[in-house]
């Protein structure tokens, strides 16, 4: 039995409880009980909500200008004393993320916890604490796999993360040894402190197994994961163990920046300037800038930060170079692998419609033909983007969103992205009955094709065919498929690889010699001013997957090579990829953005409205803006006239959103934290109530 007696505090004491109702949200952070026992912060207990009982924590004592509450208390229901109470830093890490992001306490701590604990199966815990075998697990030891000799960089790199007590920014090419540091330095400490943990955070776990397998190897059951493709029961054992100790190593999501972990003394941000790292539903917290926070929440008991990237976020460039963070260099990549030369292929030289330039085609047969492997990018999956009538102009729109259906072939129907609408291929104009409808630009699906019809006179090495593979969400849903793909590509089995901003993530593909991006352009000019960063860091990823054997590129003899079709060869940004030079790259961008007084010179909040009609969305912002004019703050922020969202229309909803933006960030606080109960206010107003939703979102990185 979970719930436990301990010694009755006569009489019953108010007490402090978060529990997870949104529509709490706002008004007040914790809820008081009464109970008879004492019961420390973070204890997990179960209260009468309504008509309802929930899982609540124990929480700290509020100022002491509190009102008091008006009505009469209700008793704390059961105690789980099995848990050891949530600790301190825990805590502190979700006031502030509350305090932050503009949202309640405990909407963010009760989402922490996995679901079963939420859903109050006291019975399954119980269970669960009474299986043998949960002690700690021992540090890494024999049997351990042995680590490598560091170099010299890597051990300037070691040193720099355990010495220094600002957040390092560890920046290095891929593949130039930077996960051999993250490795050491929690090995390091492991055998330091026989209590530590460590949390690493990825992007996305599934596209890289190569890390949790070096983990593995290195730490073996000492490392436990935790991220949204658990199911319950694993999600509950993982978290467990981390909130009990016995996990040394925590490799995680986004949402592992919120685990349990009462001896964390290193957090490791791979990748860190993956937008992933952003939630963008919720609490719209960054994972990356909480990292930063928790590890000072521990800086006294020795807490460090690492954020590792080849293309850091221009925050954190931004940050190490205003000192705020140190930066540390990593130096070529390992073994010397060589860098891709980059190959502009001017588009506007081509015959319209061109899907891959000869010469890129002729490049990649020869490279298969040789053994080696190439990949091609291109961000649109499906066959076609839209597909449309060519005697009356009619295009296949999707009727609840303002966006275009997506032609897949493979399934013979035009789909949505945005709401997943989904119909058949109409065999006639849906508008003139015309039958000449046709595929309008193209996706991976028709990439594929092509190429596979294209190379389909050659033949491998072995007399096989050729084989053209592809990787995108589509072709990632089914259980394991992701990992049959990579793993097909690693064996050799496909030679080229077409897909998605998924095949540039961290895979350690060995015989990559080339690889392409067909269709750059949508992102050089798209409206969001992130675009060209975003363009930059999948383009300089993307050749980081090329070349990364040195011996076997040398045995080939083989250019490595990074093909790029745009039709605006001399954009700057090009000439920053072709040196590999993200440092003159981001100096570009840092000054523009000073200029224009974009972050990270400024900080930026956005108000979002969703409503069946769009000026009713419009119209609440627009009361949101006028109800924010007296407000603490004020002075120091702009507000931005309300504007539909750039897809406007999603399933139905109409969405609009006004930006907030100011130099100062604590400013902005204020201002937000004094508006949120009016927000609150005009919600329950006659134009709020016309809303389905609203949000705030902090720092947003998608406009
Ligand atoms: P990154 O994380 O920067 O991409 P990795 O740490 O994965 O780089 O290193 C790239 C490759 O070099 C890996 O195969 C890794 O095992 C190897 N490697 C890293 N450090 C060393 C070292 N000091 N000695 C030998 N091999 C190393
Ligand atoms: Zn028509
Ligand atoms: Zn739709």
């Amino acid at each position: 039995m979970p719930s436990g007696t301990p010694q009755p505090t006569e009489p019953a004491t108010p007490v402090e409880v978060v529990v997870a109702t949104p529509a709490h949200s706002g008004l007040a952070d914790s809820l008081t009980y009464l109970s008879r026992h004492s019961l420390p912060p973070g204890t997990l207990v179960r209260v009468p909500l309504g008509r309802r009982r929930v899982l609540g924590i124990v929480w700290d004592a509020p100022a002491e200008d509190a009102p008091a509450p008006t009505t009469a208390l209700r008793p704390v229901e059961e105690v789980w004393t099995a848990l050891p109470p949530l600790d301190a830093h825990w805590r502190a890490l979700v006031r502030f993320a509350a305090r932050y992001y503009q949202r309640a306490p405990g909407e963010i701590a009760l989402a922490a916890l996995p679901p079963t604990l939420r859903a109050g199966d006291a019975a399954r815990l119980q269970r669960r604490l009474a299986r043998p075998g949960a002690g700690p697990t021992p540090a890494p030891g024999a049997g351990a796999a042995e680590p490598p000799v560091l170099t010299a960089a890597q051990r300037q790199a070691l040193q720099a993360i355990e010495a220094s007590d600002r957040p390092v920014l560890l920046f290095g090419a891929t593949g130039s040894g930077k996960t051999e540091v993250y490795l050491q330095a929690a090995e390091r400490l492991l055998r330091r402190d026989p209590h530590a943990q460590v949390l690493v955070l990825v992007p996305e776990i599934n596209l890289t197994p190569q890390l949790l397998a070096r983990l593995q190897q290195r730490f073996g059951d000492a490392v436990v994961t935790l991220h949204s493709g658990l199911t319950p029961a694993q999600r509950l054992r993982a978290w467990l163990a981390a909130h009990q100790g016995h996990a040394r190593i925590v490799l995680g999501t986004r949402m592992a920046i919120f685990a349990s972990l009462p001896r964390l003394r290193l957090i490791v941000v791979d990748e860190e300037h993956d937008p992933s790292y952003k939630s963008q539903e919720g609490a719209r917290y960054s994972a990356r800038d909480l990292a930063v926070y928790r590890a000072h929440l521990g800086a006294a008991d020795g807490c460090r930060v690492v954020l590792g990237s080849a293309t850091p976020s221009l925050e954190s460039w931004h940050a190490a170079q205003t000192g705020r963070y140190l930066r540390v260099e990593m130096g070529e990549r390992m073994g010397g692998a060589r860098w891709p030369r980059l190959r502009l292929l001017d588009t506007r030289q081509l015959p319209r419609g061109t899907v891959l330039a000869p010469a890129l085609l002729q490049a990649i047969a020869a490279r298969v033909a040789r053994g080696e492997q190439a990949l091609v990018l291109l961000n649109r999956r499906g066959y076609a983007p839209v597909i449309g009538c060519g005697h009356c102009g009619w295009k296949s729109a999707c009727p609840h969103c303002s966006a275009y259906l997506v032609f897949h072939k493979t399934e013979r129907a035009l789909r949505c992205h945005h709401c997943g609408h989904r119909t058949p291929v109409p065999q006639h104009c849906p508008s003139c009955g015309d039958p000449d409808l046709h595929a309008l630009g193209q996706g991976t699906q028709q990439l594929q094709e092509r190429l596979a019809m294209e190379l389909a006179s050659l033949q491998r090495s072995d007399g096989t065919p050729v084989r053209v593979g592809r990787l995108d969400a589509d072709s990632a849903r089914a259980a394991g498929a992701l990992e049959d793909t990579l793993q097909a590509v690693h064996q050799g089995d496909i030679d080229v690889l077409v897909g998605t901003q998924m095949i540039a993530k961290g895979h350690d593909f060995r015989r990559i010699t080339l690889v392409a991006s067909v269709n750059t352009d949508g992102a050089l000019f798209a409206s969001d001013w992130r675009a060209p960063e975003r363009l930059f860091t999948l383009l300089m990823q993307a050749a980081g997957r090329a070349g990364r054997d040195a011996a076997f590129v040398a045995a080939q003899d083989s250019a490595v090579e990074l093909w790029v079709q745009t039709a605006h060869p001399g954009h700057p940004l090009f000439a920053a990829l072709a040196r590999h030079d993200f440092a003159a790259f981001a100096a570009r961008q840092l000054q523009e953005r000073r200029q224009a007084g974009m972050p990270p010179f400024s900080h930026q909040a956005l108000l979002r409205a969703e409503a069946r009609q769009l000026p009713v969305a419009l119209q609440w912002l627009t009361e949101a803006r006028a109800a924010a004019a007296d407000l603490p703050g004020a002075a120091l922020v702009t507000l931005y006239a309300p504007v539909p969202m750039t897809l406007t229309r999603v399933a139905d909803v109409e969405r609009a959103q006004l930006l907030l933006e100011s130099s100062h960030r604590p400013a902005l606080q204020a201002f937000l934290a004094a508006w949120l109960p009016r927000l609150h206010a005009l919600r329950a107003g006659p134009t709020g109530r016309g809303l389905l939703r609203w949000a705030i979102d902090v720092d947003p990185l998608h406009f």
